[in-house]
């Protein structure tokens, strides 16, 4: 997930993010203005105000059948999915700061988070979980370490193969592909890796339909899917090693 392309699957698809709340700043904005200067609780008043908040409304409606027609869309053509546990929290959390220790670039990194929450990046997250699950499909949360400096074709881990940052280019054997497109390979492959440990019990499930790595929650930057080939072996599998877990 990223604020260019909302998400990137591994395929080399992506889908364009909706800057609900954006779109309708200025439009919001003036009808506010408009109600303040309107004398409070008298009808021209009441009438600014409903339509302040008929703007909020068709905002959030926007927001919402976006994000459930993607995670619908990739729900029902994946049955399992690989999200890079990231930084949505920490970066949420570290623009602000504490009064102990405020963070830095607060003004950049709330306006990052402006667009994050306006994405709706949580709720991306957690529609895409439950409705896995519904569809008996599989999300596999893995950690972003060098997904985005690892060469996908020759295995090469450099951070000089990221100079731009929407451009990939490998210093080792040339490699050119988008920065986004790389990083859900990696995640891909290093989610294959986890869900194959999984299936032969080298690691515990955490719980039927839900695969975390390590102890990140539910964060997510960059999120990919699998193939309904390649999992179909893995679900079965896991079906008989975990038993009644596997509800879904
Ligand atoms: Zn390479």
């Amino acid at each position: 997930m990223g604020l260019a392309r909302f998400a990137t699957l591994s395929d080399g698809t992506f889908y364009a993010p909706l800057n609900s709340f954006r779109q309708h700043e200025a439009v919001l904005c003036k009808a506010q203005q408009a109600m303040n200067r309107k004398m409070k609780f008298n009808s021209n008043w009441k009438k600014a105000k409903a339509k302040v908040q008929r703007i909020h409304s068709r905002i959030g409606n926007a927001r919402r059948d976006y994000l459930h027609k993607t995670t619908t869309t990739i729900s029902q053509n994946h049955a399992m999915v690989c999200i890079e546990d990231s930084q949505v929290r920490n970066m949420s959390k570290a623009a602000a700061g504490t009064t102990e220790a405020p963070g830095r670039n607060v003004r950049a990194e709330s306006g990052l988070n402006k667009s994050i929450f306006d994405q709706g990046w949580f709720k991306f997250c957690h529609q895409l979980e439950y409705k896995l699950v519904w569809n008996g499909g599989w999300l596999v949360t893995v950690l972003p370490q060098y997904t985005s400096r690892t060469c996908p074709c020759c295995g090469h881990i450099s951070a000089a193969n990221r100079q731009r940052q929407a451009q990939f280019l490998c210093i080792e054997c040339d490699f050119v592909e988008n920065a986004d497109v790389v990083g859900v390979i990696n995640v891909l492959r290093v989610g294959h890796a986890r869900f194959a440990c999984e299936v032969s019990g080298a690691v515990m499930l955490p719980a039927a339909g839900i695969h975390r790595s390590g102890s990140g929650a539910d964060q997510c930057r960059s999120q990919i899917n699998g193939r309904r080939g390649e999992t179909a072996l893995g679900k079965s599998r896991l079906t008989c090693s975990s038993g009644s877990r596997c509800s879904a």
